[in-house]
């Protein structure tokens, strides 16, 4: 009897010490990393799902296969505070820090969809915040240069797209207002804050025949998300396509 007790403290003993006692057995962080990808895809699929293709009624569906995969793809829960894990699918913008957002996916997915990129453009976006929405472009797209004006945004944005690999983003921090004119004209030009005048600078850098997608309205008014496009000939025309609500553009100084 005593000795069988003996016989199994000693074997506790040695368990004790081996490594799957400790919870370290080889590939068992691997594991955990792939069950836990596994589990944002998932979330991933029913945002794309229920906000994006198939959503309430009273939303245009997004039916373009190309954004529809970038969407699949970018891993939204990278882009925004780690308190907010949980919530980075949800149907709603996220604060990001200095009173600014991360869009909301719906949105972010209908201004990718409006612009019609196709592989070869190159795209200004004014307002980089997260680095979301120019992750979504990065892969539907040449070229992507991206404005912040507000500094610690902009390191945050540029550090996350060195990690992540998005090796075709080109992030400046100044104010975008004035576009990034060494790398005029652009194909498309995309402004993720609202703006009460389409800045004229940008008009500017669009290229004869190119699209910009700018919500257009004061801070308390509403403010409409407008198409703007340049004809070969160099003429201006905008529709609004929806209201919506952004963060206002911030000029440098103010
Ligand atoms: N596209 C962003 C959403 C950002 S919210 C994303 O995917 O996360 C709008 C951003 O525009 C904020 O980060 C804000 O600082 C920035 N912004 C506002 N005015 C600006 C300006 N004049 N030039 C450049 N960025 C500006």
């Amino acid at each position: 009897m005593a000795k069988g007790i003996i016989f199994l403290l000693a074997c506790a003993l040695m368990f004790q010490g081996m490594p799957i006692i400790k919870g370290g057995y080889p590939g068992a962080k691997a594991w955990a990393e792939e069950k836990e990808e596994a589990r944002y895809l998932e979330r991933r699929r029913a945002m794309v799902r229920t906000q994006i293709s198939d959503p309430p009624g009273y939303r245009k569906p997004i039916r373009d296969e190309n954004v529809l995969a970038a969407m699949l793809a970018v891993p939204r829960h990278l882009f925004v505070k780690p308190n907010d894990l949980s919530k980075a699918y949800g149907d709603f913008p996220l604060p990001i820090g200095h009173g600014q957002t991360i869009s909301q996916p719906y949105v972010v997915a209908l201004m990718t969809d409006l612009l019609e990129v196709t592989p070869e453009q190159r795209v200004l976006e004014v307002g980089t915040g997260s680095g979301y929405q120019a992750a979504i472009l990065s892969s539907l797209v040449k070229e992507v240069y991206t404005v912040e004006i507000i500094r610690a945004l902009g390191q945050q944005a540029s550090a996350r797209m060195r990690r992540l690999d998005y090796n075709n983003v080109h992030l400046k921090i100044a104010d975008g207002y004035y576009g990034w004119q060494e790398h005029a004209p652009f194909d498309r030009i995309i402004v993720t804050a609202a703006a009460t005048l389409v800045p004229p600078p940008l008009l500017r850098q669009l290229r004869p025949g190119g699209k910009m997608c700018i919500p257009v309205g004061g801070q308390y008014r509403v403010q409409h998300l407008t198409m703007v496009e340049k004809s070969e000939a160099g003429r201006i025309t905008m529709k609004k396509i929806l209201p919506v609500r952004f963060v206002p553009f911030i000029r440098a100084g103010e």
